[in-house]
Order: C-alpha cells, then structure tokens, then sequence
C-alpha cells in the first residue's frame, strides 16, 4: 500500500532523512541486497557515513 505524489517524490523515507551523525539532510538512500527488508539504508553526502534506519 503505497502511496505515490509526484509533487512530494523526494520527500518522505526516499530522500532528505536526516543524518545521525551530522544532522546533515544531504543523503541518498540506498537499497541493500541482502535480507534487510525490515530496514533501509542510507549514505550521508555530510560526512560519508553509512547509516540504517528501521521501518
Ligand atoms: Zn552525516
């Protein structure tokens, strides 16, 4: 069940999640292959830090 708006594509969980390390909004989500469905990750442009966040 998602929900798609074009007019917020980069909003939401996709894009500008806010960075544990910096606080910086600069990150891109990436999309592991492995078994980590619960669970998405992400990688700070601020201080190139890889990072998860739990959904
Ligand atoms: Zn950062």
């Amino acid at each position: 069940m998602k929900r798609t708006d074009p007019s917020v594509e980069t909003g939401g969980e996709d894009g500008g999640v806010e960075c544990p390390y910096c606080g910086s909004t600069d990150t891109v989500r990436e999309h592991p292959k492995g078994p980590s469905l619960c669970r998405s990750m992400h990688y700070c442009n601020g201080c190139e830090q890889p990072f998860e966040r739990f959904g």
